[in-house]
């Protein structure tokens, strides 16, 4: 049980095709005013399934959680381990 938690997607909840989503996208490290390594850490890093991961892509935290505000509440739950930088910058 725990193991597939784990493996659940910390935004739609799927257990398909488990991926590891950067919260805060690398590439808009210069964006949110933060060095590159800052983002390219486990604080930033969540399980999430595929599909969410594609349509994701390189969207800020703010500007996927407007295109699916279901999730947000699945995210905050489960993504507790998160930095407060992280947080801060998703703006949770
Ligand atoms: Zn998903």
């Amino acid at each position: 049980m725990a193991r597939s938690n784990q493996r659940r997607c910390v935004y739609c909840g799927s257990h398909d095709s488990p991926t590891i989503d950067h919260v805060v996208p690398l590439s808009r490290w210069r964006e949110v005013g933060v060095r590159r390594r800052v983002l390219d850490n486990a604080s930033n890093r969540v399980v999430a399934c595929l599909q969410c991961n594609q349509e994701k892509g390189a969207m800020l935290p703010q500007e996927w959680f407007d295109l699916h505000p279901e999730y947000r509440e699945r995210f905050v739950k489960k993504a507790k381990y998160i930095s407060n930088l992280v947080k801060e910058i998703a703006g949770l």
